[in-house]
């Protein structure tokens, strides 16, 4: 990651297999760690990462050092056992953000939209609204949520999330097409 919130400089963080663990001192940039992961599998809400606008995950400056125009988070996945559905041993997905809003997604350095990295980890646990970060106050949340807010995880565990999305894709098309019919059919009366 570079220029994402406090982390000015390019740098590099290795997950091993098993668990990481990362301490440090309080406000030491821990948390912003997790928002980077988070960010970059296409995170859309700017106060879950703590800030009100999603321009807040550049870095700000501090009293001596100006602050950033942009902000590039890279997350580089190990697909060798191709959990998620696509032909690459190694699977890059990086996301920009400049100062102006505008904000940009690839993967494997391949422009895209966010709705291609959202249907990549479809059904994986992971990405957007995977269950694979949870964060501080997720278990109260799931807790005390309403009983269909919480089916939510146990179906992207199930591995159906991918079939509802499909199916409602499927329904938008639908009525779509419906109201294009309907206008034809008024042009075909007019004609008539
Ligand atoms: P705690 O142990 O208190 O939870 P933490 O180690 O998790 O702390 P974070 O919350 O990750 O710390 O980091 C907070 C720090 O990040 C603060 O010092 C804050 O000023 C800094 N920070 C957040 N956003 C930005 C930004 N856009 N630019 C620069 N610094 C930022």
């Amino acid at each position: 990651m570079q220029g994402f919130k406090s982390f000015a400089d390019k740098i590099e963080l290795e997950f091993g297999k098993g668990i990481t663990a990362i301490v440090g001192p309080n406000g030491s940039g821990k948390s912003n760690v997790s928002d980077a992961i988070r960010w970059v599998m296409g995170e859309q809400s700017a106060k879950s990462l703590r800030g009100s606008k999603m321009e807040d995950v550049i870095f700000s400056g501090t009293q001596n050092r100006k602050p950033l125009g942009f902000a590039e988070v890279s997350i580089i996945l190990d697909n060798s056992d191709r959990k998620l559905k696509i032909d690459f041993d190694t699977v890059t997905v990086t996301r920009r953000v400049h100062r102006s809003g505008e904000g940009e997604y690839f993967i494997n350095k391949s422009p895209c939209r966010l709705k291609d990295i959202y249907e990549l980890f479809m059904d994986t646990g992971i990405g957007r609204e995977g269950y694979s970060v949870v964060g501080q106050g997720k278990i109260d949340e799931i807790l005390s949520s309403k009983s269909e807010d919480r089916r939510h995880i146990f179906e992207e565990a199930a591995g159906i999330s991918k079939y509802k999305y499909r199916k409602n894709e499927a329904e938008k098309k639908l009525a779509q097409t419906e109201e294009n019919l309907l206008r034809i059919k008024d042009i075909v009366s007019e004609l008539a």
